[in-house]
C-alpha cells in the first residue's frame, strides 16, 4: 500500500484523434511540475497518477497548477483484495462523526462485486465497526471513494484544479504586460488555454524606474510559474513617447503610443515565431480602450490579437488577480510607461484618418526600428 496522487482531466476527453498527443504532453507536463519533488509520474485508465514524494501538500499544489488538470484526490493505492479495501476503509472513517456515503467505481469488470454491490459491502463494514454512524446518500457528512482500477484506490476529497488545456498544445503568443492588474490575468487566461506565452514590456526609463521594471519581472515570474518560466522582452520606449509628447496633438497621445506599442509587438512576434498578441483591455475601461480606439490600434498588427477580459468587469479582473496570486505585485504603487505623459483630455472617438495624419510627423519606421533593435530578453524563472 502507498499513498499517491490520482489526477483527473477534463477536456483533454473532446480532442478526438489528437487524444494520444494531448494526454502525452500533459503527462509530461505533470512530469516537470513535479521533478523539484521526486514525483513519479503515470497514465494508466483515465487517470494520471503521481507517487513517490515527502509532502503530499506540496504536490497537490503542484499538481493542480498544471493546466489540463480537472481536479486532484490524494490517495491510498492498494490490491484489490476486498477485506483489505474494507480494512482501510474502515480505518479512515476513524474519528469521523455523523453522516456518510461510500461511492464506488468500477472499471476492472473482473473485480468480483459491482460498484454498487461494493459500496454496500463496504457501507455495511463501516457501520459494524462505527455503529455510531449513519449512512446518507443524498447529503452525507462524509464521501468515501472508492475506484477499482489497475488497483483500489480510496479517498475522500476531490480538490478542484486549474482546468484548461495542456500547455504547449496551442501555440505560442505575445503578452503585452504593463505593471498592472489585467495584463497578467490576460495572460493567465490565455496560458490556461494550452497557449505559450512571451511577455512584451515597454518601458520608459528615467520616467518609469528599475523598481517599476521589476515589478514586471515579479508579475512574469509568477504566471511563469505555469510554464517553468518566461520569456520577457523588454522594449525601450523613451524616445518614442517623448517624441509623441513633443510633436503630436495631446488629446491622441496614449492612442498613438498604443499603435507604436502594437507595431513593436508586431514585430517581436513575426521574429520569435508568436502567432498572436494578448492584451489586457476591456472595453471602455479607458479612452484608449473604446471601440473607435481599439480599431485604431488592431490594424498595426495582421496578426490575431487576443483580448481575453474585454467583457470583465474591473471587480472579475480583480478577482482572478488574487486567484493567480498577482495581486498584490500589481498593486504596488510604482509607474508604468502609459502614466508618464497622460493626456488631460484623451480622444475617446478618435478617427483613424486624424490620427494617421497625427503620427505623419513622427519617423515612424525609424522609431520602431531602432526600438526593436535594442530590445532586451530576459528569462525569468522560480
Ligand atoms: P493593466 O492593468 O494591464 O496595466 P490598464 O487598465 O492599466 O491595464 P492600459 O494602461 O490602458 O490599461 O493598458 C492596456 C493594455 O496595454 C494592458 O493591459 C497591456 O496589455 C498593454 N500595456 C499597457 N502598458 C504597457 C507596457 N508598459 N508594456 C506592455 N504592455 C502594456
Ligand atoms: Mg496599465
Amino acid at each position: 500500500m502507498r499513498k499517491v496522487l490520482l489526477a483527473r482531466f477534463g477536456e483533454v476527453h473532446l480532442k478526438g484523434q489528437n487524444r494520444p498527443y494531448f494526454m502525452r504532453v500533459l503527462v509530461d507536463n505533470v512530469k516537470k511540475m513535479v521533478a523539484p519533488i521526486g514525483g513519479h509520474v503515470w497514465l494508466s485508465d483515465s487517470r494520471i497518477y503521481v507517487s513517490d514524494f515527502e509532502d503530499m501538500d506540496e504536490c497537490v499544489s503542484l499538481v493542480t497548477k498544471v493546466f489540463g488538470i480537472y481536479s486532484v484526490s490524494p490517495a491510498l493505492e492498494m490490491e484489490k483484495d476486498l477485506d483489505r479495501i474494507a480494512e482501510e476503509t474502515v480505518r479512515w472513517m476513524d474519528g469521523v462523526t455523523g453522516t456518510f456515503k461510500v461511492m464506488c467505481k468500477r472499471s476492472d469488470k473482473r473485480f468480483p462485486l459491482n460498484s454498487q454491490e461494493l459500496a454496500v459491502e463496504l457501507g455495511g463494514r463501516i457501520l459494524d465497526a462505527h455503529p455510531e454512524l449513519r449512512v446518507d446518500v443524498h447529503h452525507p457528512q462524509t464521501e468515501m471513494w472508492v475506484e477499482i482500477r489497475d488497483h483500489a484506490y480510496l479517498y475522500n476529497t476531490e480538490i478542484m484544479a486549474v482546468g484548461g488545456m495542456p500547455m504547449g498544445t496551442s501555440g505560442k503568443a505575445g503578452l503585452l504586460l504593463s505593471g498592472g492588474i489585467d495584463s497578467p490575468v490576460a495572460g493567465y487566461q490565455i496560458m490556461r488555454r494550452g497557449v505559450n506565452i512571451q511577455a512584451i514590456h515597454f518601458a520608459s526609463p528615467p520616467y518609469t524606474s528599475e523598481r517599476a521594471q521589476e515589478k514586471v519581472l515579479s508579475l512574469a515570474r509568477i504566471i511563469g510559474k505555469y510554464e517553468y518560466g518566461m520569456r520577457v522582452h523588454i522594449v525601450p520606449f523613451t524616445k518614442i513617447q517623448m517624441e509623441i509628447h513633443e510633436k503630436c496633438e495631446e488629446g491622441m497621445g496614449t492612442l498613438i503610443m498604443r499603435r507604436f506599442m502594437m507595431r513593436i509587438a508586431d514585430r517581436i512576434a513575426h521574429d520569435n515565431g508568436l502567432q498572436a498578441l494578448i492584451t489586457g483591455e476591456s472595453l471602455g475601461q479607458v479612452a484608449s480602450q473604446t471601440m473607435e480606439a481599439l480599431g485604431c490600434t488592431d490594424i498595426m498588427t495582421d496578426l490575431p490579437v487576443f483580448r481575453p477580459l474585454i467583457g470583465l468587469d474591473k471587480l472579475e479582473i480583480i478577482h482572478i488577480a488574487e486567484k493567480i496570486d498577482t495581486y498584490e505585485t500589481s498593486i504596488l504603487p510604482y509607474e508604468d510607461c502609459c502614466t508618464v505623459f497622460t493626456p488631460r483630455h484623451p480622444v475617446t472617438k478618435p478617427k483613424l484618418a486624424n490620427v494617421e495624419k497625427e503620427e505623419r510627423r513622427l519617423d515612424v519606421d525609424a522609431l520602431v526600428e531602432e526600438a526593436v533593435a535594442n530590445v532586451k530578453t530576459v528569462l525569468v524563472k522560480d
